[in-house]
């Protein structure tokens, strides 16, 4: 029964141009480009299930797209959320949030409980795990020690990482400490693109995922270690690309489907494939400097329909 809903959000404009992203234009959550203002480009206009405009809060991409996800979740399915988009476009924002604007995650985790004391008669375990992919190496986020964990599948357990740290929870308080302790343990690396930027998939369980940034490694003028990064965020996330596209071809023709080409595709398989229900955010840039990547974006987020 699995199920994507793909979504734009576009994050304010910082200002960086003029443009204020007036070039791009939203009609019934479709998205065309008009270059110069006014003039539509034939051939660059997509759909999607879902626009949210810049001054739309997390709150409601939550409400509208990733909350029946987490009523699902629930009730037994398999349930994933994530951000994919260029660095600086909001995928951190979208997930973790602001003081005043809380993030998915954290919308998540209090539907989740909330959810669950409204039924008396099951109990439930919640754990918890946070890891990071980087140079596909996968690293624990809440226990340090537990590097380059080896990804296994057993009959009992499904696809599982081996060593991964699972916290049982009680509260939503206490997720929140567990993402503050393995925020403060990500990889983070300047890009000449003049953003702090993070360089990692971060893969939070309770099933909410935050990519890195899907922009070209030519761009960011990448070389030595951040060329490798690049390299490898570009292997997962073709890889993410080519699963979500076969997933979404329907029943027959669909074929093999290559979840094993990449460390996050082969983490992700049960919450993308089967029984699962997923949400795609796609987090653009409105200013003009940012057309090619925001049009790899929608690019990107339109195969996944
Ligand atoms: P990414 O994780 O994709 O690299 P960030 O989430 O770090 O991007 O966003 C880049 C900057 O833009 C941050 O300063 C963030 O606070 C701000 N920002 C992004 N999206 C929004 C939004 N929807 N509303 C307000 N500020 C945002
Ligand atoms: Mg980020």
């Amino acid at each position: 029964m699995e199920k994507i809903s793909v979504a734009v959000r576009f994050r304010p404009s910082t200002g960086e141009d003029a443009s204020g992203g007036r070039h791009w234009k939203v009609e019934d959550n479709r998205i065309s480009l008009h270059r110069p203002l006014g003039t539509p480009i034939s051939g660059v206009s997509f759909a999607f299930d879902r626009v949210f405009e810049q001054s739309c809060k997390n709150v409601t991409v939550y409400s509208v797209l990733t909350k029946s996800i987490i009523e699902a979740a629930v009730n037994g399915f398999n349930g994933t959320a994530f951000a994919y988009g260029q660095t600086s476009s909001g995928k951190t924002y979208t997930m973790n949030g602001s003081e005043d604007d809380p993030g998915i995650i954290q919308l998540a985790v209090n539907d989740v409980f909330s959810s669950i004391e409204e039924i008396k008669e099951r109990e439930f375990l919640i754990r918890v795990s946070y890891m990071e992919i980087y140079n596909e190496e996968i690293n624990d986020l809440l226990a340090v020690e537990n590097q380059k964990l080896q990804i296994h599948e057993s009959l009992d357990r499904g696809i599982f990482v081996a060593g991964l740290r699972e916290e049982i929870v009680n509260s939503a308080d206490q997720v929140s400490k567990l993402l503050t302790l393995g925020e403060a343990n990500r990889h983070f690396g300047e890009t000449n693109m003049n953003v702090r930027s993070s360089r990692s998939h971060t893969i939070f369980r309770m099933n909410l995922v935050d990519l890195a940034g899907s922009e070209r490694i030519a761009k960011t003028g990448a070389d030595g270690v951040r060329l490798k990064e690049g390299k490898h965020i570009n292997k997962s996330l073709m890889a993410l690309g080519n699963v979500i596209n076969k997933l979404s071809d329907s029943g027959k023709q669909r074929g093999h489907i290559p979840y094993r080409d990449s460390k996050l595709t082969r983490i992700l398989q049960p919450a993308l494939g089967g029984n699962a229900k997923t949400s795609i955010i796609c987090t653009v840039a409105p200013e003009e400097i940012h057309i090619e990547e925001t049009r790899g974006t929608l690019q990107f987020a339109s195969r996944a329909k």
